[in-house]
């Protein structure tokens, strides 16, 4: 598959401004400078949707991306800079929650994890909810370009291992090894979404 056309759609913070047009989605999560941004330009092949609504300090809301006039591709909100306040933390946990038992036609989860890095806590608390909410998830681990590429299987190897042993309970995901600056992974994710949305 390929991203030919891409806009920006709409954004919402809560239920109320969910699309519900029956249109399936998938949705983007990870901790802020992850690389959330730079890897929906790159799958869309439009170098500035994803920083348009993207400004520090600015309320944080849900972007929705319309893809190919078929589908969109979700940008949650960014998660777990050291400077969020605990209300800040309750705040977002509540959004994303909300947004999970509203977004009827959500077909899978994107959850970024830098490649060199051990999951975070928030990372294992947006698997948790993907699971709770039976959404399929996969992980893509970011700045793969960092890594020499005989060393990425091991890399995402030893990221997978982390998770399950973080997490007690059985999950079945792939990680796909992504880079936007090293223009890496970009099929295989694409090749995720169109099967999970199944168009
Ligand atoms: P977001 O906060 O998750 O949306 O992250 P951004 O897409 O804005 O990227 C955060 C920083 O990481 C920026 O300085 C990017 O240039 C850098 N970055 C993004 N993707 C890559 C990548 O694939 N490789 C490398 N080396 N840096 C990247």
């Amino acid at each position: 598959m390929e991203i030919k056309k891409a806009s920006f759609h709409t954004s919402m913070k809560n239920a109320s401004g969910y699309p519900n047009d029956g249109k399936p989605e998938i949705a983007f999560a990870g901790k802020s400078n992850v690389g959330k941004s730079s890897l929906i330009n790159f799958l869309t092949n439009n170098g500035k949707l994803a920083y348009v609504s993207k400004q520090p300090g600015k309320t944080r809301l849900i972007n929705y991306f319309l893809a190919n006039d078929s589908f969109y591709l979700v940008d949650l909100p960014g998660y777990g800079f050291a400077r969020v306040s605990k209300s800040e933390r309750d705040s977002w946990a509540e959004m994303m929650e909300c947004y999970f038992a509203a977004a009827e036609y959500l077909r899978a989860l994107v959850i970024l994890i830098d490649i060199r890095h051990k999951p975070t806590e928030d990372d294992l608390q947006m698997i948790e909810w993907a699971a709770h909410f039976g959404v399929p998830f996969m992980v893509a681990a970011t700045k793969a370009d960092k890594i020499a590429k005989s060393k990425r299987y091991h890399y995402a190897v030893r990221m997978a291992k982390h998770i399950e042993a973080s997490l007690d309970m059985d999950l079945e995901f792939e990680i796909i090894p992504v880079s936007s600056t090293g223009r890496i992974g970009k099929e295989k994710v694409l090749g995720y979404i169109e099967k999970m949305i199944g168009l």
